[in-house]
């Protein structure tokens, strides 16, 4: 019998069709690593197992918030499930058989919970029981989700996966991400994730087509099934019937020839219809963007993300890598400037080495994270600047300071940038003759209302409306649940943005805008009448960018936003910015 179409719903976060076969990413068997610890380790490897479960707990009543939502039984069925899971991870054979042996075997967690899980498989293996079996199935994804965490890397089956696959998961972090290969993966679907995380971000760069936050899609897809993934309308097709194949086939087609003809559009001028010049460039997060980048005629790098750098490996990256790989996009970009961003771990964004070695408050959004993680480890900053130093001397570059709050932060930071570039000279090291600029993303609303003070003390602003959008509306980025109240349009979002741009104006330093917004066209003719001139985004985003900048009038969209910054209505706004944008 042929299996029936079913149609699930998510967030659409990166543009496109894919159609391909599903790869479940916890399919793969996970790697458990062993080894032995010593007496005074027990503590510290209970609280590594116990900062599991919290994990496993916090995942578990996402999927469970999720599933009030699902239609008809199925919410109920999916409910009583999660339930069972949370029972057993706040009192099982499961984890207290992994406590006693972490204490009494000494070995690691994830060896524990392992070995205590094949014990309980063997008590279970000779009933001839369904119910019995079923449990032994939970307890045994509780046990996987547990080491998952421990082990804080994606199992490899996303590396195996076949050429065509669509992956799909319960969640995609961005190293996750950073990780599925273009050339086998034609997209991905996951349960849980919000639009403006750094997996979208992640999935935009790659030209993934993506939808995140479809709960009940677990329940509905296997491995094998054939699936559509539509990143513009959010929908997944799981087991799609020939005639709905065609239909997305011909929208990806259509797809094909809209992009061709936009990419013709690369040798066009960025000036709008008043002759204003406007600056486009580009976000980058991996060296394979190199060639998208320069496909699209981008006129720099507004934005390079180190921190993917420092991802899926297990150890820091010495100064000698980061050159070798900042040299090669330096010199990639053939003399258009290249703006480094130095380590901005934390948030969603997670490397397992700096989370090994300065502890959890690292992966918070309000703790150590950017140039807070760089001046309280002040050697993992002091080997990045070097080889941003180094790499300078094969072109423009720029250095740019993420989470800066205070102009003191500045100063450090530049401080230690003369210090290394003391250093270098005295060893007679290549750099360019001059210091390159030093600036500072506007992302903490903080830095955002004294960013007259700040202005004194930076060479440039990038402003990061993404965590500006975040922080400012205490909206995680990443979660899918209040993802309908993230929005970069909020009144109080738009003045900062405003208040930001032009205290750069004033003090006559450059400033642009990195954020997602600045490659969403809807937005263009706003943020150029706030005052903006740079716009830093995803390559693909640019040609379309372009097209409404060379469609816009500058004096209007002026006027415009002089309308739009006296509304407070969020609605009000909204139509403000869609007539604006009808009317060209
Ligand atoms: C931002 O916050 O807007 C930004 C560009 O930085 P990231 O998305 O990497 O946090
Ligand atoms: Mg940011």
């Amino acid at each position: 019998m042929t299996p029936k179409e079913q149609t699930y719903t998510g967030l659409g976060v990166s543009p496109g069709i894919g159609i391909g076969v599903v790869h479940e990413r916890e399919s793969g068997a996970i790697d458990v690593p062993e080894y032995s610890i010593p007496v005074k380790g027990v503590d510290t490897e209970l609280e590594r197992l116990h900062a599991a479960v919290t994990g496993a707990r916090r995942q578990i009543g996402r999927l469970r918030a999720k599933a009030k939502s699902l239609p008809g039984l199925a919410a109920g069925e999916m409910e009583i499930l999660l339930d069972a899971y949370i029972q057993m991870l706040k009192d099982s054979r499961l984890i207290r058989g992994a406590e006693n042996r972490i204490a009494s075997e000494r070995i690691n967690a994830e060896a524990a919970v392992h070995a205590e899980l094949t014990e309980i498989s063997g008590a279970f293996s000779n009933m001839d029981d369904a119910y019995l079996a079923a449990r032994l199935d939970d307890i045994r994804e509780v046990a996987a989700r547990l080491i998952r965490n421990l082990v804080k890397k994606p199992s490899l089956s996303t590396h195996r996966a076949p050429k065509g696959s669509v992956i799909v998961a319960e969640e995609l972090t961005p190293a996750d991400t950073a990780q599925l290969d273009p050339a086998r993966v034609v997209g991905f679907a996951t349960a849980l994730g919000g639009a403006e995380g750094h997996t979208a971000i992640m999935a935009r760069a790659l030209g993934l087509p993506a939808v995140l936050g479809a709960a009940e899609l677990l329940q509905g897809a296997s491995s094998g099934d054939r699936i559509i993934v539509d990143g513009d309308s959010g929908r997944i097709v799981i087991n799609p019937k020939p005639a709905t194949i065609a239909a997305y086939e011909r929208r990806q087609k259509e797809i094909h020839q809209e992009s061709k003809r936009f990419n013709t559009m690369r040798n066009q001028p960025s000036i709008t219809r008043d002759g204003i010049p406007v600056g486009l460039q580009a976000n980058m997060e991996l060296p394979v963007q190199l060639g998208p980048i320069s496909q699209v005629g981008a006129s720099g790098i507004g934005l390079l993300r180190s921190e993917f750098m420092f991802m899926n490996r297990p150890d820091i990256p010495s100064e000698d890598e980061q050159y070798e790989i900042l040299r090669t996009i330096v010199k990639g970009m053939d003399g258009q400037p290249v703006t480094i961003r130095t380590l901005d771990i934390g948030g969603d964004k997670i490397a397992a080495s700096l989370l090994d070695r300065f502890g959890d408050s690292v992966s918070s959004a309000l703790g150590l994270r950017g140039i807070r993680l760089s001046l309280a480890h002040v050697e993992v900053f002091e080997t990045q600047l070097r080889a941003i130093l180094r790499a300078s001397a094969a072109g423009p570059v720029r250095i740019l300071l993420p989470m800066i709050t205070t102009a003191s932060e500045i100063r450090k930071a530049r401080d230690i940038v003369k210090q290394m570039a003391r250093n270098l000279k005295r060893r007679k090291i290549a750099m360019a003759p001059e210091l390159p600029p030093i600036g500072v993303m506007i992302e903490v609303p903080g830095a955002a209302l004294s960013a007259d003070a700040l202005a004194q003390d930076a060479d440039f602003f990038a402003i990061g409306s993404n965590d500006l959008t975040m922080y400012t509306l205490a909206i995680d980025r990443s979660d899918e649940q209040v993802a309908s109240l993230y929005n970069p349009l909020h009144p109080s979002v738009l003045r900062l943005i405003q208040f930001s741009a032009e205290a750069a104006l004033r003090a006559r330093i450059p400033v642009s805008i990195c954020g997602e917004m600045a490659g969403d066209p809807r937005f263009t003719a706003l943020l150029l009448g706030l005052g903006l001139r740079e716009l830093s985004m995803t390559a693909a985003a640019i040609p379309r960018v372009k097209q409404r900048i060379r469609d816009l009038d500058l004096l209007a969209a002026e006027a415009r936003a002089r309308v739009i910054m006296d509304q407070v209505d969020v609605g009000r706004i909204h139509m403000l910015v869609d007539d604006f944008n009808a009317l060209a």
